[in-house]
């Protein structure tokens, strides 16, 4: 017997909301179709709409507001399985705000199915009007009555789409679904809701905006053919890492390196990472720096792992490289009682006054030399002249090698590995020559 897409939880909807409605649609129009839930991913939107996610038992995926067909799209470029059916809902806010993603999947033609929900308000945030209701449904005193609303379907079958209906969710819209979801290409169904906590008033007006006959419109074209069908992608050309040395990493590494912008900050988290796939480990990297890219504080947070990393965030990191104020402003308060601190000895003495204070390093040894040992067994401040060694640009750089060497987290082979594939390789290995000379 065919699995049921809804399982047994109750609607969460207000009585009488059309979204149950047109999710008993949805269900019996698969459902006769003979598709298996597991063959289905339905992407939800915020709002009403989107609280559909836990009454399934397919994939589902929940959205940011206006972006559902955006994340579908994805869904269908990426995905191995072209015969797995996508459906975006959306309500009419989610579709008015995500306007131009679903122009561009109408463009292209992307082989998924969006079903707008369009009961003319936003009815999580209190009954607004949206891009969607008509001039009709529109209270005459507000002073956007007279604006009309968007034909989602015109617009959707102007752009290309394959497919588009209005109907109203009086009439029996499975029948809709099935032709929308065997239509090869994109296919849009509006669904003409009531809203009753917000727009019972106006039923009538509804009825007549979709109409008394559901309104179909077609268009031949070529289905869009996902990204990765095409033979080009984002990652062709990048050369493979190869694991050519062993990491005696057990565990997970937190490493945060902070500088200023232009500091070759995020050039320094990007080798460290790749030198961790090199020796073997699973690696992640973040930037962090302002939209003014050159001026301020520029942060790379990397993660090393023997195991693969599920989650990307650091709070409080094991590791803390620091080469200029900017940096050290923007990441002091991350510092922990075991964060191992490794600055530009220029920071020594802030990072001194720092000391006692409970969760911050120990006070530094005499010359701003490696302060006393830390509870991992680690000097918990270590301080070097490393703009001398690396320069403005390479400081970051050279307080890695130095550390690597020092502590023997990763082969520093790996490092310069790492650094033979970058560009500017030939500068980066004389600097880590010379951090881990000095
Ligand atoms: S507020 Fe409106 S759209 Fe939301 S659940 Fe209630 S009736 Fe449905
Ligand atoms: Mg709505």
């Amino acid at each position: 017997m065919q699995e049921a897409i809804l399982n047994d939880l109750k609607m969460p909807y207000c009585p009488g909301c059309g979204h149950t409605v047109a999710n008993k649609s949805m269900s019996k129009a698969l459902a006769d179709m003979g598709v298996h839930p597991l063959d289905v991913i339905v992407v939800s939107d915020i709002g009403c709409t989107g609280l559909v996610d836990p009454l399934l038992t397919c994939h589902t995926i929940h959205g940011l507001h206006g972006r559902a067909v955006a994340l579908a799209m994805g869904i269908r470029m990426g995905l191995e399985h072209p015969d797995k059916k996508i459906i975006a809902l959306q309500g009419d806010g989610g579709a008015t705000i995500g306007l131009q993603h679903l122009l561009e999947a109408a463009r292209h033609n992307l082989d998924l199915t969006l079903v707008v929900q369009n009961n003319m308000v936003y009815g999580m945030t209190g009954g607004q009007t949206s891009g969607l209701s008509s001039t009709e449904f529109k209270e005459p005193d507000r002073p956007e009555a007279a604006v009309p609303g968007y034909d989602i379907c015109a617009l959707a079958h102007n752009a290309g789409a394959a497919y588009t209906a209005r109907t109203f969710i009086g009439k029996d819209t499975a029948e809709l679904w099935k032709e929308a979801l065997s239509t090869p290409g994109f296919s849009l169904i509006e669904i003409v809701e009531m809203c009753p906590a917000y727009g019972m008033r106006k039923v009538q007006e509804l009825h007549d905006t979709a109409d008394y006959e559901s309104v179909v419109t077609r268009n031949t074209r070529t289905v869009g053919l996902p990204h990765r069908m095409t033979g080009r992608s984002l990652l062709d050309g990048l050369k493979p890492i190869e694991h050519t040395c062993e990491a005696p990493l057990d565990g997970r590494l937190e490493i945060i390196v902070a500088g200023s912008a232009g500091e070759a900050i995020q050039s320094a988290g990007d080798l460290l990472s790749t030198a961790g796939i090199t020796a073997g480990l699973s690696a992640t990297k973040k930037g962090d720096y302002p939209i003014t890219i050159g001026t301020g504080f520029s942060v790379a947070e990397v993660i090393l792992s023997r195991q693969p990393i599920h989650y990307t965030g650091i709070d409080c990191p094991d590791i803390m490289i620091v080469i200029s104020q900017d940096g050290l402003d923007k990441v002091r308060s991350r510092i922990g009682e075991h964060t191992l601190v490794i600055a530009d000895t220029k920071l020594g003495p802030e990072l001194a006054g720092l000391a006692g204070q409970p969760g911050l390093p120990g006070p530094i040894g005499p010359n701003g030399l490696p302060g006393p040992t830390g509870p991992n067994g680690l000097p918990n401040l270590v301080t070097r002249d490393f703009r001398k060694t690396g320069g403005s640009k390479g400081a970051a750089l050279a307080a890695i090698a130095h550390w690597l060497q020092d502590n023997g987290f990763l082969p520093i082979e790996a490092l310069i590995e790492a650094a033979g594939r970058h560009k500017h390789g030939d500068k980066m290995k004389v600097i880590i020559d010379k951090a881990i000379a000095a």
